[in-house]
């Protein structure tokens, strides 16, 4: 598969200009809208809602035209992107430097999670198919059926020059024994497997590139300000239990810290659990569901054994019950947990241990000085939301913790109505973060 990408893909890719390779984006974000009732079909096996599946799929193709029309807007309708100006290194200025990019002349491989099989593969493919680059698709193995399936459309589009994508459903065998330093491995899942992969000898010995996107513990902060009865107090719990309940949790992104001033706590919590009790668990396909189920079993299990461990560091749950009844029998549903911690500071697990479902915890800060602390804690995230109409604090709060996190996203309630909302990953802004070493440590300490 290597050998095809470089020999055969890489070099008809490379043919083509950055704006035609960005049209060629655009008519495989439309063979994908053309099918879309096809993928959603799929989508509900993964215990989705149409509403998530809307993320993933159209989600996915929104990608396409983004990247699609910002290659023909902003890159030249040429193979080389100049990068800088004219460096003049002479008196007479016959003797000058520019600095240029050109593709990679290997494969990128794109290990991706279960959680977004369309989105999360047409992100990566976006980008790296403008870049003049062939890539060789890993699907999470849970959810691979669904991605086959756009991947299906793509082929079937006949939009792609010969070995500019291959699918890869299942294990990866030994391909990366075989990577060299011109491919490039972009990963997303667990700290554990990225800590594994990145570390393998011939990616280390041959300095093959390694993008990693993992565990996120992501805080949302409700400001000093935002006092109950404000309208950012109602924007920040609507906020959190969307994220809580949006593809049942099951987001890079979502919200597992949600941290508010010590005397605001409780109208909180209270707020919280009185709008996650309104949300309807059940059947993907029925209207009124307003959450889906877990994509298996297997996650479930593994949601409630990390609630369990927040529960043995101090978190009390204080709405849902992770062991309620399925609504259907035999189905991976678990009903909205929200646990909080009054002592941030002496439970390392509710900064370190990510429940990849629909959990969350509350913690109070004390200050301002406080809270950055306390977000920071996760050692990078993704995403950050802050629910403040104060600019000061706003200013505050984003110098001391932006070093940390990859998008921080300030609502209020003069631009609440527009905002896209603390979880989208917006193809026009950079969408990654400081990895989150806590993780990482973590398991590379009990794996020792
Ligand atoms: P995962 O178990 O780490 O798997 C991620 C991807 O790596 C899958 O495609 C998996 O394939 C593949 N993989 C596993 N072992 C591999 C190996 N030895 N060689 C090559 N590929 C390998 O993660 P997941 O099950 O998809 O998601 C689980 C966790 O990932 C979640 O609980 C969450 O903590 C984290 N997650 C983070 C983000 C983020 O962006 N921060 C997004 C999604 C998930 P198989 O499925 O075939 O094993």
């Amino acid at each position: 598969m290597l050998k095809h990408a470089r020999e055969v893909g890489g070099p008809a890719l490379r043919k083509l200009t950055f704006h035609e390779r960005a049209r060629m984006l655009k008519a495989l974000g439309q063979a994908i809208m053309a099918r879309k009732e096809e993928l959603y079909e799929l989508n509900y096996l993964t215990g989705a809602t149409r509403k998530d599946g809307w993320i993933d799929i159209e989600g996915g193709a929104g990608t396409l035209f983004s990247f699609s029309s910002k290659g023909r807007r902003e890159l030249p309708d040429a193979h080389v992107l100049m990068d800088g100006a004219l460096e003049p290194l002479s008196k007479e200025g016959t003797f000058v430097g520019q600095h240029i990019y050109t593709p990679l002349q290997g494969a990128a491989l794109h290990i991706n999670a279960f959680n977004f099989p369309v989105w999360g593969m047409l992100e990566k493919l976006a980008p790296t198919l403008l870049a003049g680059m062939p890539a060789i698709v890993k699907p999470a193995s849970a959810t691979s059926y669904l991605t086959e399936a756009a991947f299906r459309i793509m082929i079937e589009s006949g939009v792609l020059p010969t070995g500019a994508v291959q699918l890869i459903v299942g294990g990866v065998g030994d391909l990366f024994d075989h990577l060299g330093g011109q491919d490039v491995v972009s990963f997303t899942g667990s700290a554990s497997t990225a800590l594994k992969l990145r570390t393998h000898p011939v990616v280390m010995r041959e300095s093959v590139r390694f993008i990693a996107e993992q565990d996120s513990l992501n805080a949302s902060v409700l400001g000093p300000d935002a006092a109950p009865g404000t309208p950012e107090f109602d924007l920040f719990v609507r906020e959190v239990a969307t994220e809580m309940t949006v593809k049942a949790g099951q987001k890079c992104t979502a919200i597992r810290r949600a941290m508010a001033p010590a005397d605001y706590l409780d109208a909180v919590q209270e707020a919280l659990a009185e709008r996650l009790a309104g949300t309807k668990v059940g059947d993907p396909r029925a209207d009124d569901t307003g959450m889906g189920a877990l994509v298996s079993l297997s996650q479930r299990d593994d949601v409630r054994q990390k609630i369990a461990e927040l529960e043995a560091a101090g978190a009390k749950i204080v709405s849902g019950d992770p062991s309620a009844d399925s609504p259907i029998a035999g189905g991976a549903f678990l009903s909205p947990v929200l646990l909080r911690a009054d002592d941030p500071w002496k439970s390392s697990a509710v900064h370190d241990v990510e429940p990849f479902g629909p959990v969350s915890t509350i913690m109070p800060y004390k200050n301002m000085d406080d809270a950055i602390a306390l977000a920071n804690r996760g050692m990078g995230s993704l995403a950050l939301s802050l629910f403040t109409h104060s600019a000061d604090a706003a200013r505050d709060f984003i110098g001391g913790a932006a070093a940390y996190h990859g998008r921080m996203l300030v609502i209020d309630r003069t631009n609440s109505k527009e905002s896209t909302g603390h979880g989208s990953p917006l193809p026009v802004l950079v969408h990654g973060g400081p990895a989150a070493r806590a993780a990482a440590k973590k398991w590379a300490a009990s794996a020792a």
